[in-house]
Order: structure tokens, then sequence, then C-alpha cells
């Protein structure tokens, strides 16, 4: 499997070679040159697979024989075993045809364990072989930092620097990420927003001259393909104990980046027979407006009770355009640049087939916390706020699905306490892991939103 850049340009890239870095050189984003088919007949025998069996053979599909069975089975075993659910990714029923999938249940309670638990065992792996040392650099709006430093902790051939906005994280998010021990863990707050932090990655990406000779930046952010490519497999296992291949189903996913649903995307495009796929937004609505009203530009960011999505820019979203422009990287490329400076508009054909998949809605704070306060009366489920979201915009969007409709739970709600007690709940009790949390000592610095300062920061602490 080769991998090829959405700008067009550049050579085909190994699964290694894209691991190891971050944006293409010409801007783009890595993804497969051609997508694996799964016959029915496969998938009928993926059924009887437990969760890291069904990753494995999805993972191969991607990976071929980069690296061997024995060592990719071993890597993605221990990324599971540590989860707290026997299922690694159980499926509930919450109401007739509603679904809920609980992807809460790894080490940091949200579903982005399951790509950067995988992540740093194949980094690992593979700069052992290479006996090659990098620097990770990622940005984050809560989640993808604790999960990434849990992922990356222990591998003796990274140093990693998370970059979070500055009291815009959830305390039990901050706690998570700035109290992982280690001395190749760092974590910078940075006096901005998430886009701030984005925009800081981004640049240092694109000129690395900073860093001593021999290292290199990777990404562990949404951008790496071999995030997307893990997540690709709990649709695969939603849907497969819902009846698929045989019947169809939907997926209501809340979404910043559209990195996780853009994962069903290719689930769908792959042979799942997946029936609408609904992108769940807060107020931070770019994608909804896209999809509602053929309108892609930029709006001011709103801050949320479902902080994981306050993003003004879905950085995941280009791959999906990549195929909505028929894979033509230069048209893409025109595209992106106008982007930002005007509103964009999609042709009528185009528009009509992004709908012909996706359905999206916007739910606000207010009815957020209703949806945590009435699933919590009625079903006895307590909902995390981005979940809440998914929930209601498969509501919204319920009448355009012919199937069940599965939302995809990717927080725990003990993760996102301010929403569930302003719903008028209680504070939702930490797992037994996380239970001394608040005791635990923080590390971290805070910095000014300037390139100078993170780069600084960096060289000095390697
Ligand atoms: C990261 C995150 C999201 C958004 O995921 P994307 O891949 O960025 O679309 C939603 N909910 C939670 C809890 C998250 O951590």
């Amino acid at each position: 499997m080769r991998y090829i850049s959405t700008r067009g340009k550049g050579n085909p890239q190994t699964f290694e070679q894209v691991l190891l870095t971050g944006l293409a050189p010409d801007g783009g984003l890595y993804v497969p040159e051609s997508l694996p088919q799964v016959s029915v007949e496969r998938m009928l025998a993926w059924k009887a697979l437990s969760y890291p069996q069904l990753a494995l053979e999805i993972a191969q599909l991607f990976i071929g024989d980069e690296i061997p069975t024995a060592a990719l089975q071993t890597i993605i075993e221990d990324s599971y075993k540590d989860f707290d659910h026997p299922d690694v990714a159980p499926l509930v029923e919450l109401d007739d045809g509603e679904y809920i999938l609980e992807l809460f249940h790894g080490p940091t309670l949200a579903f982005k364990d399951f790509a950067l638990q995988v992540l740093g065992r194949l980094l690992d792996y593979v700069l052992k072989k290479n006996q090659q040392r990098v620097v990770i650099l990622g940005a984050t709006s809560g989640d993808t930092g604790s999960a990434a430093l849990e992922g990356c902790r222990h591998s003796d051939h990274v140093d990693i620097f998370i970059l979070h906005p500055y009291q815009r994280v959830s305390d039990v998010q901050r706690k998570q990420m700035t109290t992982v021990p280690g001395s190749n863990v760092f974590n910078l707050a940075v006096e901005g927003n998430f886009d701030d932090c984005q925009r800081l990655v981004k640049a240092a990406f694109a000129d690395q001259s900073f860093l001593p000779a021999g290292r290199q930046l990777v990404a562990v952010n949404s951008i790496n393909w071999a995030r997307i490519l893990m997540q690709i497999v709990y649709y695969f296992s939603a849907a497969l104990k819902l009846g698929a291949p045989e019947k169809a189903v939907s997926f209501s996913v809340p979404t910043g980046n559209f990195g996780d649903i853009y994962a069903g995307y290719l689930a769908k495009c792959m042979g799942l027979p997946v029936d609408r796929l609904i992108v769940a937004t807060n107020k931070n609505d770019i994608l909804h407006r896209f999809i509602g009203n053929n309108e892609y530009s930029v709006t001011g960011l709103s801050k949320t009770y479902s902080p994981s999505m306050d993003i003004l820019v879905s950085s995941n979203f280009e791959r999906y355009l990549f195929d909505l422009f028929e894979r033509d990287g230069d048209r893409l490329a025109e595209f992106m640049h106008a982007f930002g400076k005007q509103t964009l508009h999609v042709s009528e054909a185009q528009w009509q087939q992004v709908r012909s998949v996706f359905d999206s809605a916007s739910v606000d704070d207010e009815t957020t916390c209703e949806v945590i306060a009435r699933v919590k009366a009625e079903n006895d489920m307590l909902l995390d706020p981005h979940t809440a979201v998914g929930v209601q915009s498969a509501r919204l969007c319920r009448e355009k699905s012919a199937a069940p409709i599965i939302t995809l739970a990717t927080a725990h709600p003990a993760k996102f306490s301010d929403a569930v007690t302003a719903a008028g709940l209680p504070v939702p009790e930490l797992p037994p892991h996380m239970q001394d949390l608040f005791e635990r000592e923080e590390r971290y610095q805070v910095v000014p939103a300037e390139l100078q300062a993170i780069t600084g920061y960096i060289t000095e602490n390697l």
C-alpha cells in the first residue's frame, strides 16, 4: 500500500514514511493510493473475531508486509489490553433504533486512545528498528494530548511536546496531561485558542531547521494517517454486531476535526453497509453549514461545553474533499488556497454527492445540557457533552435514516463534569485508576502564542 498527498505533488510514500511525518511537503494530507475492498464473505468471517483480531485484519490491509504480522499483532494486543471493558468498544442500546458505541474505556477515557495507544507502539517499533529518535509535536483541544502522552510516554525514542490552549481545557483534561511523569514529556499551555496551537504546530513542521541534526518532527494529530486507520476498526466492529453485512446501519459522530467521521466514511467506501453518516457539531458548525447550505467559510470561535469540538477549521475535511474533487490534487490545492479568504461553494453536483452520504446538525450548549438531563432521566444513562451532541443530532436526522443509528460516545462523562453539573446532575465519579488525579503533581509551562517561544522551549529541553 502506498500513500499520496491530497495536493497531488510528490512521490507515493510507504506506510512507515507516512507514519513518521505530518503533512506532505506540498501542504496536503496523506491518503491511501487506493482503498482496499472488503467482500461480504470476509465481513461474515470477521463477525467471529475479537476486537484486537479485527483490528489486526484491518490494519494489515493498509500496512501490508511493512510490519511482520507477529509484531503487528503484539502491538495491537498490547494497545487494547488495558481497556477496562472486555469488548473494548461495547455497543449498548439507548432506545428503539438508537445505539451508543462506548469508546471511552481506554486509559484516558476518550476515543482517541483507540488510535494513540497503537500509534505510540507503532512509532516505538519503527524507531527502534531504524535506531532513530524523533520529536513528537502536537496541539490538543484536550483529549489528544493526554491520549498521545499515554500512548508514547514509554518510548525511549521520542521526546513529546504537547500544546494546549491555556485555560481552555477542562480541569480533568489538563490534569490528565500535566501529571504524566517522564523526562521526555512536556506540556505547553499556549496563551491563545486551539486554532492558534494548531497554527503554531503547522509552522514548526513547515520549518524544522530549529531542530538538532538528525531529528525530525512527527505528528500525533489526526492528520497522522495511522490514527485514521485505527478508527476504521470500530465502525466495522459495531456494524457487524448490529447485523452488517446483511443490514445497514447509520452513525452519528460528534466531530471537530472530521477525523473520526472520516474513518466512518472510509469504512463505507471499503464496503461496509453504512446508510447515513451524521456530522454532529456544536456551535462551531463549519461542517454543518457546508453540508446544509453549501457554504464553506470560517466564522468566530465559540467556547462550548464540548471543547474537543471547538474548532474553526476541520483539518481532515481535506481528505474527504480530495475524493469530492475526484482526486484532482491541483484543483483541490486551488480550492484550499482560496479558503479562509472568502466563502467557498462546491458545484451543485458535488454538493448533492456530499448530501447523498452525510447529514448534519448543530447543537447548542443549552440543548446539550437538556439532552444530558433527559437521557439520564429516561434511559438511566449519563452522557458526556460530546456524546449528547451526537445523540441529539441523531434524533434531529432520524427521518433521513432507514437504518438504526449508532452514536459514537467519544468520552466518559467524568472528563466533562461542567456540562453534567450544568444539566443539574451530580459530579460524575472518575474510574478507579484515576481517583487520585487531583492529588497528582502538575508540570506545564505557560507560553505566548509565538513560534519562537515554542521552538526555543523545544530545543532547550531536548
Ligand atoms: C477529539 C474529540 C472529538 C472530535 O473528534 P475529531 O476526530 O476531531 O472529529 C469529539 N469528542 C471527543 C470527546 C474528542 O476527544
